[in-house]
């Protein structure tokens, strides 16, 4: 199912190999015929593993490969030696969902194959000298909404907006929390969770309708215990 996904080649077909058919021509009536999808151009990217399969003569699977060019830090690729590879993190900044997906692309066009015990050994790379061969991915909306979700979440990261003087806030409302969660013998998080803490101290909210605005803080939690963090937020703006 997942090679259906994101093959470029004719989907009718695709099912028909599956079924062990073999269609002579494209179909030329389906999505991928009629080129309803968009393409990632990685030839580079294809070389560079095709490469690293050939340095590492055969002998390691699609997780081995894809470490190595990534340039990964892991014990396995010392011991063997990979480390050591001209293809050691040479795709070091590349995604790894596509780079997996351009190494089934690779096996489905025949540029590589995989022999026992699942390794990548090189297949039919002639084409691939021909500098007009391009090796295309397909791109999934998915891919370009993991993306663009990618960035904010590096900001994200929460703690590291926080300002020393917010963590001072911060460890105010922690201990608001637990003291209501003991009482109320709940665990923290269903008071607040520590997301809703940090918006807390970002925003400061002194009013109702700021608190309101505070990510994770409705009416019904408002009504619980909003007021009680808004006296300890205004006795620290004070
Ligand atoms: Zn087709």
């Amino acid at each position: 199912m997942e090679g259906y996904c994101y093959t470029t080649e004719c989907l009718r077909n695709y099912i028909l190999k599956y079924f062990g058919e073999d269609p002579k021509k494209p179909c030329d009536d389906c999505g991928n015929c009629l080129r309803q999808f968009e393409t990632l151009d990685m030839t580079d990217e294809a070389k560079k593993i095709i490469n690293c399969i050939y340095e590492s003569c055969g002998r390691y699977g699609k997780n081995i490969i894809m470490d190595t060019v990534l340039g990964a830090k892991t014990a396995r690729l010392t011991e063997i030696g990979a480390t050591e590879y001209k293809s050691y993190g040479v795709l070091e900044s590349s995604n790894k969902n596509l780079l997996r997906r351009l190494i089934e692309e690779l096996l489905l066009e025949g540029y590589i194959a995989t022999g026992e015990y699942q390794v990548l050994k090189l297949g039919d790379i002639s084409r691939l000298k021909n500098t007009e061969t391009k090796v295309l991915v397909k791109i999934t909306d998915e891919d370009k909404m993991s993306k663009r979700k990618e960035k904010p979440k590096k900001n994200k990261k929460g703690m590291d907006s926080l300002t020393s003087a917010g963590f001072k806030l911060f460890d105010k409302l922690k201990e608001l929390r637990l003291e209501i969660a003991r009482a109320e013998k709940i665990p923290p998080y269903i008071v607040f969770n520590d997301k809703t803490l940090i918006d807390m101290c970002a925003k400061m909210p002194t009013t109702k309708s700021d608190m309101l605005n505070v990510s994770g803080v409705g009416e019904n939690k408002y009504g619980k215990y909003g007021e009680r963090f808004i006296a300890v937020i205004k006795e620290y703006v004070k």
